[in-house]
């Protein structure tokens, strides 16, 4: 259930990090529910639900478990505080929290004069999730007239509001809590995705040029590529031999360098069909490989 949370915030998020601009409303309220969802069951199991009628349970919406956790900075004060010198914004506890001294001062403008007194050396980072309690609110404002179609209803205030940019930045922050921290393995995803449809385009524009070149070609081209590609020399010991292609199929691959793994999946270019393959396809390969190498060893 955290996980598939998790997930679901991230997918969001990653996309609104990329384009806030188109249709990005559902998008953005799916992401932050899900995020407050798993943060406050985390901190304050249970809180994140509320009855209904029959003894039914509800997930609470953004607004109410944005509204909990600013109420939560009085009652916990050891979980969640608020940030000094910023209206609306919360800060709540790293995983790491109880290393540090988390004493909380009951009088804000006490714990300032103090770091003031001491400002010889900067305050140490804050540890902990940034909740932008003022900003996700507002957020929330820009999505929900446009996810109910209300905006016409309200044709006295102009424009109807865009997501902005520091909206996303506070969805993003909330990646820091230890029931989230989803965000680069989904990124890390979405880049590898996007690299195999690139490789895909690269294969099939492989294929059609080797029609066109012809049989003929082609093994003129292969006969050549050996003297054309440098392979290992003393000054670049490492350097890769040419490689089958898997588009051709001629030894013809002619690798600049190999993956991240040294398993001598090369990245570079075909010879004969022009076939490129990506530092990412390679690095991808690579590990596929050694997936299988395990499976094999056991
Ligand atoms: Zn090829
Ligand atoms: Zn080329």
């Amino acid at each position: 259930m955290a996980n598939r949370r998790a997930r679901t915030y991230a997918v969001c998020a990653v996309k609104l990090d990329e384009d806030h601009t188109d249709a990005a409303e559902g998008t953005f309220d799916a992401a932050l529910t899900n995020a407050l969802v798993a943060i406050v069951a985390k901190e304050w199991d249970g809180e994140e639900k509320k009855g209904g009628r029959k003894g039914k349970t509800f997930t609470k919406p953004a607004s109410e478990l944005l509204e909990l956790i600013r109420q939560k900075a009085h009652e916990t004060p050891e979980v969640v505080k608020r940030v000094l010198d910023e209206p609306d914004v919360f800060l709540v506890r790293g995983s790491h929290a109880e290393e540090r001294d988390l004493a909380v001062e009951e009088h804000p403008a006490a714990e300032a004069s103090v770091a003031g007194t001491f400002s010889g050396s900067p305050a140490p980072k804050p540890y902990g999730t940034r909740v932008d309690v003022g900003t996700l609110l507002d957020a929330l404002k820009v999505t929900q007239p446009v996810r109910h179609a209300r905006e016409d209803k309200d044709e006295t205030e102009g424009e109807p509001r865009a997501l902005e940019r520091r909206h996303v930045e506070a969805l993003l922050a909330l990646d820091a809590h230890p029931s989230l921290v989803a965000l680069a393995m989904e990124q890390e995803n979405r880049y590898e995705n996007s690299a195999q449809q690139q490789d895909a385009r690269e294969r099939e524009q492989a294929s059609q040029t080797l029609q066109r070149i012809g049989e003929e070609e082609a093994d003129r081209r292969a006969a050549a590529a050996a003297d054309l590609h440098s392979g290992p020399t003393p000054d670049d010991p490492g350097a890769l031999e040419l490689q089958e292609c898997p588009v051709c199929w001629h030894e013809a691959f002619s690798p600049d360098g190999q993956d991240e793994l040294c398993m001598q999946v090369g990245h570079g270019e075909c010879l004969v069909c022009h076939y490129r393959r990506s530092p990412a396809i390679a690095n991808a390969l690579a590990r596929e490989r050694e997936w299988e190498r395990g499976w094999a060893r056991d």
